[in-house]
């Protein structure tokens, strides 16, 4: 069964871990991501961007498949699936397909025009049993199409959302989607502390988390951050496995064509980069926590 993220998340804030979304793209990410958090005992959140959503044909394919999967694997972990970066129109869509947990991510509009219209989905997400993330600073690089500059979050504008009821708050700290580009300055952990100290006990969550030093990470998660988001990374896992399988020839051997052994290596490899991320969030038999 699904379950919104706010009890799990509060939970890591208070065990000074934090909690991985992963998302997916298709059946193959949304069992390896399940398999890996059941065998290591972790919560485990599914991000679901617009564009992933529509990928896979719609929301409601994407509940319908994340539902009978944790029933069909027997996955007794708690797991909440959430939109990731979700507009207005989506969030909507997302509550009617039966997801357990959204984002809104009004960081485009002006702030009041943020706060009105996540003031709305709290209160309708809240009385349908989801969990929200609500975002302030966009946070940079490129997420289907919507490319931010990177920018930190004003702790003020911080503290207006979070005051509003919302279940966890993403606030940009220098971190950006996608691999981090050569001269990136780094997490600025001033903001972050500044940003903590504003909102006091609401978990924060940290996107962009391909490619963050694993110290940079462990400092932000001992400063609040109960959620972080990889994407980008199980991609370049997959990629790198399955080019590999073909520039072995595999392909060309036996019935090495039959996609379940064609995505196979790729599928393996996703589970590995999950497993990494569970063990360096500390998120690693917390399940029961
Ligand atoms: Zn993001």
């Amino acid at each position: 069964m699904l379950v919104s993220a706010r009890e799990m998340l509060e939970k890591a804030r208070d065990g000074k871990y934090a909690v991985g979304q992963f998302n997916i793209n298709n059946l193959e990410w949304t069992k390896s991501i399940l398999l890996t958090a059941q065998e290591l005992q972790s919560p485990v959140i599914l991000g679901v961007s617009e564009g992933a959503g529509k990928y896979m044909t719609g929301f409601k394919t994407v509940a319908a498949m994340v539902e009978a999967m944790i029933d069909e694997l027997n996955i007794t972990v708690p797991v909440a699936l959430h939109l990731d970066h979700g507009s207005y129109e989506g969030c909507y869509k997302c509550i009617k397909a039966g997801f357990s947990s959204i984002m809104f991510d009004g960081s485009h509009y002006p702030i009041a025009e943020n706060i009105e219209k996540t003031k709305e989905l709290v209160k309708i997400a809240h009385a349908m049993g989801l969990s929200l993330e609500a975002e302030v600073g966009s946070i940079g690089g490129e997420e289907d199409g919507v490319v931010g500059m990177g920018e930190c979050a004003d702790p003020a504008e911080c503290k207006a959302i979070a005051d509003l009821g919302i279940d966890f708050l993403a606030a940009g700290i220098g971190n950006i989607h996608g691999k981090y580009p050569e001269n990136w300055q780094g997490l600025n952990f001033d903001v972050l502390a500044n940003v903590k100290e504003a909102v006091g006990g609401m978990p924060l969550v940290l996107h962009g988390g391909t490619g963050i030093p694993e110290d940079m990470i462990k400092k932000a998660i001992s400063l609040g951050v109960a959620k972080i988001n990889v994407n980008t990374e199980c991609q370049l896992s997959f990629a790198e496995a399955t080019r590999k399988y073909i520039e072995d020839g595999k392909d060309l051997q036996g019935k090495g064509f039959d996609p379940r052994k064609l995505l196979a290596p790729g599928a393996d490899a996703i589970r590995a980069t999950v497993k990494e991320k569970m063990e360096l969030f500390g998120s690693v038999g917390k399940a029961n926590a």
